[in-house]
């Protein structure tokens, strides 16, 4: 793929590119300010914990199969 092999040689280095792959899965950390991964526990840079990254890094479609399963769950529960 030439046109595949064009785009590396100008994608040197961690770029635009690069963030827009891990789409929003980088934060600023609330004390350094510095762009970390936001499934990180803490700040690598300041080592500032994310107490609240348990909650944001739970995935939407964890929570639709958590969903669905309790709704089969009681689904299949009332059948009984
Ligand atoms: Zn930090």
């Amino acid at each position: 793929m030439p046109s595949q092999r064009v785009y590396r040689e100008a994608d040197e280095g961690p770029q635009e590119a690069d963030l827009e792959r891990f789409g929003g899965e980088t934060r600023p950390c609330p004390r350094c300010g510095r762009d970390i991964y936001d499934e990180a526990e803490w700040c690598h840079a300041c080592g500032h914990v994310m107490s609240d990254a348990t909650d944001k890094k739970v995935p939407a479609w964890v929570v639709v199969t958590a969903a669905t399963a309790a709704a089969a769950f009681i689904f299949v529960m009332l059948l009984r």
